[in-house]
Formats: C-alpha cells, sequence, structure tokens
C-alpha cells in the first residue's frame, strides 16, 4: 500500500514470472498473464483463441458455470458433455463423440484438483481443436508426466478466488507457451491498449503515448492482490501438502461407512486436493440433503461440487438438455457431499469431521 501502485505494477509483473517459473521451470518458455478472476482469463483466452459465433466449445456438465459462460460472451454454443463416473471429469471418448464440424476448442476441468485424462488433449490435437484448461482447482498439480498448465494446451487458467487453493481474493493466471496467446491476453485484458500502464511508467517512449488496438477489457490484477498472491505462492506446496495429508487420512478413517471415497489418481500424479468429495451409497441410513443437514445441525459445514450445468435452468433451457442426455452426472450429482479440507485444518478439527460423519452414517 505504501508504495503508491494500488492497480497493476511492479508486483503484478513479479507474481507472473515467479507464477510461470513455478508452472513451468526455469526454461522460461511459459508466460504467466495475471488477470482478475479465472472467469476472466477463460474469456480472454477464448478471445486469443480465435473462438466466435458459430462456434462449438465442448465443456463438461460437471462444473462451475464459468467454464460455460465464457463460451457465450463470445457468441459460441457450449457442448455439454457427461464426465467419467470415477473421476468426475471429461474423457476422450465423451470428447470424440461430442465433435462436429463446428467444434472449435475444449474446456477440460481437472475436477477437485485430479488431471484430466492426458488422452483428452491428444485427442483434441489430433482432431484440430484449440484446448484451454480450467485449472480453477488444480494448483499445484501434475498428471504424471506433465505439471497442469505446463503442457500443449493454448492456455490454462488458474483462479484465486477465496475457497480455491491459493488466493489474491479475487483473481486468476492465463498461462502458455504462445507467445501470441500472451500477447493477445496481455492487450485484451487492459481495454486493448497495447501497453499496459506500468510499462508507460518504466518505458522511455512519450509517457502519455498508446494506442488502443481492440475493444478490450478491464480484466487486470492490481497490486495490492499480486502482492498476496506472491505470499501464497510461496507456501503453495506446503499447503498442498496439508491437504494431501488430509484426504490421506480422510480416505484411512472412512472407509468401511456407506461412502464412495475420491479417486487419487495414477502412480505419479499430483493431485491438487481443492476438494473432498464423497459419494454416499444407497445403502447409506440418509440422502444427501438429510446428510448435509445433520452435519450442519452438528457444526459441520459441507458443500456441493457441482450441480451439473445441464440441471441448471439457464443452460438446461437454452441449450434443451435432458438428464437423459447426461446420466453418469445426472445419477452421481444426487449422492456428492464435499466435506471440509483446507489447509488451516486442524488434525483435532479433521477427526472431528471424521466423528460426525461416522454418527451421522450410524
Ligand atoms: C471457481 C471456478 C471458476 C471461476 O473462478 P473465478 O476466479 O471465481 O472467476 C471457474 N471454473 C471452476 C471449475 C471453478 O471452480
Amino acid at each position: 500500500m505504501r508504495s503508491g501502485w494500488l492497480t497493476t505494477g511492479p508486483r503484478a509483473a513479479a507474481f507472473e514470472r515467479e507464477f510461470a517459473e513455478f508452472v513451468g521451470g526455469a526454461d522460461g518458455e511459459v508466460e504467466a498473464v495475471a488477470v482478475n478472476s479465472a472467469t476472466a482469463g477463460l474469456h480472454l483466452a477464448l478471445e486469443a483463441a480465435g473462438v466466435g459465433p458459430g462456434d462449438e466449445v465442448v465443456v463438461p456438465t460437471w462444473t462451475f458455470t464459468a467454464t460455460a459462460e465464457v463460451v457465450r460472451y463470445l457468441g459460441a454454443t457450449p457442448v455439454v458433455v457427461d464426465v467419467d463416473r470415477a473421476t468426475l471429469n471429461l474423457t476422450a471418448s465423451g470428447l470424440e463423440a461430442a465433435i462436429t464440424d463446428r467444434t472449435a476448442a475444449v474446456i477440460p476441468v481437472h475436477f477437485a484438483g485430479l488431471p484430466v485424462e492426458p488422452a483428452v488433449r491428444r485427442l483434441a490435437h489430433e482432431r484440430g481443436l484449440r484446448v484451454v484448461e480450467d485449472a480453477a482447482h488444480s494448483f499445484p498439480a501434475h498428471d504424471g508426466r506433465t505439471a497442469v498448465g505446463a503442457g500443449d494446451s493454448l492456455a490454462t487458467v488458474f483462479s484465486f478466488y477465496a475457497t480455491k487453493t491459493i488466493t489474491t481474493g479475487e483473481g486468476g493466471m492465463v498461462v502458455t507457451r504462445d507467445p501470441d496467446v500472451a500477447k493477445r491476453v496481455r492487450t485484451m485484458r487492459l481495454h486493448g491498449i497495447s501497453r499496459d500502464v506500468f510499462d508507460r511508467y518504466r518505458s522511455t517512449a512519450p509517457s502519455w503515448h498508446y494506442d488502443v488496438v481492440a475493444p478490450g477489457y478491464k480484466y487486470n490484477l492490481t497490486d495490492p492482490a499480486a502482492a498476496m498472491g506472491r505470499v501464497q505462492l510461496r507456501r503453495a506446496d506446503a499447503m498442498r501438502k496439508r491437504r494431501e495429508q488430509i484426504a490421506t487420512r480422510y480416505t484411512e478413517a472412512l472407509a468401511g461407512l456407506p461412502l464412495d471415497l475420491p479417486p487419487v489418481g495414477e502412480d505419479g500424479t499430483q493431485h491438487a486436493w481443492h476438494l473432498y468429495v464423497v459419494r454416499l451409497r444407497d445403502d447409506a441410513p440418509v440422502d444427501r440433503t438429510a446428510f448435509i443437514e445433520q452435519m450442519a445441525s452438528r457444526g459441520v459445514g459441507c458443500s456441493v461440487h457441482f450441480i451439473p450445468l445441464h440441471l441448471q435452468p439457464y443452460w438446461r433451457d437454452s441449450l434443451e438438455l435432458r438428464p437423459e442426455q447426461l446420466p453418469v452426472a445426472t445419477a452421481e450429482f444426487e449422492r456428492v457431499v464435499s466435506l471440509p479440507a483446507f489447509s488451516s485444518m486442524t488434525d483435532a478439527q479433521v477427526e472431528r469431521v471424521v466423528e460426525t460423519v461416522a454418527t451421522v452414517l450410524r
């Protein structure tokens, strides 16, 4: 605050460099562009990909509405597909079945922090589709071969919303290996101006001069937010480890209850453990809604991630989606519960959740 840089300035630039290095290593091939939300980042990445009216963009139904709404911002049509029963992620076969002559792009979502199978990216590349990864849950994460964000997608978008694995209150990051994509996102995040305010301040060219090259947006990340992000970034691995510890404890302590526990991924996978999602089995004594009510009455707040897109009134009606068309998500939605799982939880709090779950399911 004392530095006087209240908007985008040197801290945002430093956060971008540090984030790019964290995701892509020191080789300097991965570039990061800070934005004020992941929603803004997804919008800008699709814009840089050239998505527009008449195009179709494949998205999983198992996601937050932001993944699909950005497709609408550009006048394109989201094609909402079902997910894998075990991971709740988009699959290569699901993508393949949805491809038409108009498919321009796909937005895989690494649900809960578990990376989407690499076959999705491979298929997309074979079929000439642009890939924009929604990595709002998956920082830091690794699919066994590649860190999420370091692969060959057109762009990967991270969220620093208050509940996400690292936070700036509100914020996001677009990560790409394509210098043209990075340049376009930089320009469009700040009014379509070709040089941002900090560059103007620093540069030797006349400081009053700038070029408007497109009708851009107001999506830049502030320096106070970036300062928070830089501190969070240094703690990202330690916080992920703690969430993994909590997940491991849940998986051990909840075995034997009428629950299906979340998949951990194949060997070599690094799960971000943004969410710990259990599913109530048929032999559970209560249904999902009663379970959450009874947990809450005992002082443990749970949630549901997600209400699938095709069950939301706007997407259901505007895309004419029927539940039978997306049978896996429709069925799994009825039984999912996200248990509390955040890095500052104490062991005692974790045990209290375990005991409360056991009590409610007894
Ligand atoms: C949180 C979230 C977003 C949006 O992130 P913001 O930074 O709040 O815009 C997008 N996709 C998914 C899957 C999310 O969970």
